[in-house]
C-alpha cells in the first residue's frame, strides 16, 4: 500500500494551541497517521500564545511573503514549519501577525471571517508551491469548512488538486461560522455565490459550516450516536436537513485517546504513579490534590470533579439546580476547574464560598491541574446536554475515576451502564436532561461508593477499556482508501 498524501487542516494542534477536544484530536491523528507510514502534513494558525522558542521553528524559505488578493486589500502571509512533537509529521504554522496575534484563538472581532479564510488559502497557496497534491485535505470544523468550496472554485484551475478529495469532520455542530453575507464583497467571492447555500444568502448569511457540509466528499463526526443526533432538530442546530440528505456520506468515527499522555502508570503530572494493579498511588494524589485546593482528606468521602469550558452544553444549568443541595445532603467533595461563561463561574465561586470544606474551583486552564484532577478523583462528572465525543470521560474511565454522564453523543458510545445487579458496566449513565436524573446518578454513584469492593471492580473496569488511536487511526485510513478508490 502507498502512503497516502493527507493535508490535517484544523484551528487547533496538541501541543500549540488548544482550548478543547479539537486540539487533542488533531495532534492525535496526525501523530498516528505519520506513525503508520503516511505522508501527514498539518496546518493551523501561528497564534502569538504559541511559545515559539519552546518548539524548533523555521521559516519555509519559498513561503515567505506571499499575497493573497481580496477585494481592494492584501493579506500577506509567511508559513514557519517544526515536527509534531514524538513524530516526524511536518507542522506548518501560518505566520500573520495582523490576524492571528490577538491574544486568543478565536475571537468576536470584525473580521474573524477572514482570518479563517486566510487559513484555508493558505493551506491551498502552500501546497502549491510545495508542487504537493494531497490524497484527502482533512477538514476540521467550521474554521477549514470553506477549504471544498475554494477548491471548487477560486482553484479549480488548478490541476495539482483534481484528484484531491475532502473530508470535513464535525468536532461540534453547535459552531458553524457564521457571518454577514456582506462579507462576499470583501472576499471577493460574488461570482462564486451560486456555490453557497442559497437559502442563507436570502436571509443574508454566509455560514461556512453548512457551506463545507455540502461540498466536502465526505462528512466525518466524532461518534457514531453523535452522527445520527446530528440528523434531528434537536441535535442538528439547523444542519439536520443537510445532514439527512447528505446521510450516505456521513460516518461516526468515536475519537481515540493518546494514552502516551493520558495514562496513569506513565503520566508526567503525577507524583505518584499507579495502576490497576497498584491503586494505592490514587489515594495518595487524591490527599495531594485536596490539600492543593485546602479541601480537608477524610478517608472514606468521595470525590466528585468537573473539568471542563464553562458552557451550558456541558450540561451546567441542571447542575445549578441542584448544586448546593448535593452540596448540603450528601458527605461528598468536588472540585471543579474551568473558564468560560461567568453566570457558571460565580456559581462555582458561590458554592466554595458556603461550602469551603466541601467544594473548590479553580477559574482558569491548567493542563497539568486536569491530570492531577482526573487522578485524584472518585468520580467524574459530565452531564452535557450534547456532546459529540467527549475526551475527559475516557480519560476518567483510564484514571479509575468512574464516570457520571448523560446518554448522548460519545459519552453513550464510550460509557456503559453501571447495573449493579449483574455487576456489569463502567459508569453512571442517566437518560433524560433534567437535574433529577443528574441527582439520581450523582445518588447513586455515592451510594454504590460505600460498597467498596464493588467499587474497585466498578474501577477496574473502566481503566481495562481501550480507546487508543491506534484502533481508531486505521478507519480514517480505511476511509482515506476508499475515498481516493484504493480499496
Ligand atoms: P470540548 O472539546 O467540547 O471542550 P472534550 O471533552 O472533547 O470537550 O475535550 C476537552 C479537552 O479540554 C479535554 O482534554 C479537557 O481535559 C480539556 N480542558 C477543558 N477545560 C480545561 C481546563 N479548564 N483546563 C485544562 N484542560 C481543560
Amino acid at each position: 500500500m502507498d502512503p497516502l498524501k493527507i493535508c490535517f487542516i484544523s484551528s487547533e494542534i496538541v501541543p500549540f494551541a488548544k482550548t478543547g477536544g479539537l486540539a487533542d484530536v488533531s495532534g492525535a491523528l496526525g501523530k498516528y497517521l505519520d506513525q503508520a507510514g503516511h505522508d501527514v502534513r498539518l496546518f493551523m494558525p501561528l497564534y502569538d500564545k504559541i511559545d515559539t522558542d519552546k518548539y524548533d521553528m523555521h521559516v519555509v524559505d519559498f513561503l515567505q511573503n506571499i499575497t493573497l488578493n481580496f477585494n481592494g486589500f492584501d493579506i500577506t502571509f509567511t508559513v514557519v514549519t517544526t515536527k509534531l512533537p514524538d513524530s516526524n509529521a511536518d507542522v506548518y504554522l501560518i505566520h500573520c501577525p495582523d490576524l492571528y496575534h490577538r491574544g486568543s484563538i478565536y475571537t468576536e472581532d470584525h473580521d474573524e471571517y477572514l482570518r479563517f479564510v486566510v487559513l484555508v488559502r493558505a493551506v491551498i497557496e502552500s501546497c502549491q508551491r510545495m508542487g504537493w497534491g494531497p490524497d484527502v485535505f482533512h477538514c476540521n470544523d467550521w474554521q477549514s469548512a470553506m477549504l471544498p468550496f475554494y477548491l471548487k472554485t477560486v482553484y479549480q484551475w488548478d490541476d495539482l488538486f483534481a484528484n484531491s478529495r475532502t473530508i470535513l469532520t464535525i468536532h461540534n455542530i453547535g459552531y458553524q461560522g457564521i457571518f454577514g453575507s456582506d462579507r462576499l464583497g470583501p472576499l471577493n467571492l460574488q461570482e462564486w455565490a451560486h456555490m453557497l447555500p442559497q437559502d442563507d444568502l436570502a436571509d443574508n448569511m454566509l455560514n461556512y459550516m453548512k457551506t463545507g457540509l455540502l461540498l466536502a466528499d465526505v462528512i466525518t463526526t466524532v461518534s457514531n450516536t453523535y452522527a445520527r443526533e446530528i440528523q434531528t432538530a434537536e441535535y442538528g442546530a439547523g444542519m439536520e436537513y443537510i445532514l439527512q440528505q447528505r446521510s450516505d456520506h456521513l460516518i461516526g468515527i468515536v475519537n481515540g485517546v493518546d494514552y502516551e499522555d493520558w495514562n496513569p502508570e506513565t503520566d508526567e503530572h503525577l507524583t505518584h504513579k499507579y495502576s490497576s494493579k497498584r491503586l494505592a498511588g490514587k489515594e495518595k494524589n487524591k490527599k495531594e490534590l485536596l490539600e492543593s485546593f485546602n479541601l480537608p482528606y477524610r478517608k472514606g468521602v468521595p470525590l466528585f470533579s468537573i473539568i471542563s469550558r464553562l458552557t451550558v452544553q456541558k450540561g451546567f444549568d441542571i447542575l445549578e439546580e441542584i448544586l448546593f443541595e448535593i452540596l448540603q445532603n450528601y458527605d461528598l467533595q468536588f472540585i471543579v476547574l474551568g473558564s468560560g461563561d461567568d453566570r457558571y463561574a460565580r456559581l462555582f465561586h458561590q458554592a466554595q464560598y458556603h461550602f469551603p470544606q466541601k467544594f473548590g474551583f479553580y477559574e482558569g486552564y491548567h493542563i497539568p491541574l486536569s491530570h492531577k484532577i482526573e487522578a485524584g478523583s472518585d468520580i467524574f462528572v459530565m452531564p452535557s446536554r450534547y456532546e459529540p465525543c467527549g475526551l475527559n470521560q475516557i480519560y476518567s474511565l483510564k484514571y479509575g475515576t468512574v464516570p457520571i454522564v448523560r446518554k448522548t453523543g460519545g459519552l453513550a458510545d464510550t460509557v456503559e451502564f453501571y447495573d449493579w445487579e449483574s455487576d456489569s458496566g463502567t459508569g453512571f449513565v442517566f437518560e433524560y436532561y433534567n437535574s433529577d436524573s443528574l441527582k439520581w446518578a450523582i445518588d447513586y454513584a455515592y451510594t454504590t461508593y460505600q460498597h467498596r469492593d464493588t467499587w474497585k471492580r466498578l474501577m477496574k473496569r473502566g481503566m481495562a477499556q481501550n480507546f487508543s488511536w491506534e484502533l481508531q487511526v486505521q478507519k480514517y485510513v480505511d476511509l482515506y482508501q476508499h475515498l481516493v478508490g484504493v480499496s
